[in-house]
């Protein structure tokens, strides 16, 4: 747990989000911006500051974290309509908070895959 950093703080309580899943390993939260009718992140408890950051040690968490997502659509029931997930990585990736989290975006149709730019 790093006390600077936002997930690890809202992963142990000390800051509040909408949490929707939570065990020993993994929680998912609602994003405080939504940017679609469902939109949730999926975090390992532990501190991984980004995908940079994975090593072999991580492979069973991320398999954790990957399985939680297909569950949580379902459970959102946005698994047949469709959904995007994302990991954002660094700057040009948008990272904006250094701690590994996949966004799901569901419940409507969430577009071109990457935003067209010069
Ligand atoms: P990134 O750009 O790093 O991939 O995404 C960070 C996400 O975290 C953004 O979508 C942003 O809206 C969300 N976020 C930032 N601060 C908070 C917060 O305090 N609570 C919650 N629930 N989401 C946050
Ligand atoms: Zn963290």
């Amino acid at each position: 747990m790093s006390t600077e950093c936002l997930f690890c703080r809202i992963a142990a309580k000390e800051v509040p989000a909408q949490m929707v899943y939570e065990d020993d390993q993994v929680c998912a939260f609602k994003d405080i911006s939504p940017q679609a009718p469902v939109h949730l992140l999926v975090i390992p408890k532990q501190h991984i500051e980004s995908l940079n950051l994975l090593t072999e040690q991580d492979r069973d968490i991320m398999g954790v974290v990957m399985e939680r997502v297909a569950h949580l659509a379902r459970q959102f029931k946005i698994h047949e309509s469709g959904y995007r997930t994302i990991i954002n990585t660094n700057q040009d990736g948008g990272q904006v908070v250094f701690h590994l989290h996949v966004h799901i975006l569901g419940g409507r149709a969430i577009g071109p895959m990457v935003a067209r730019s010069s």
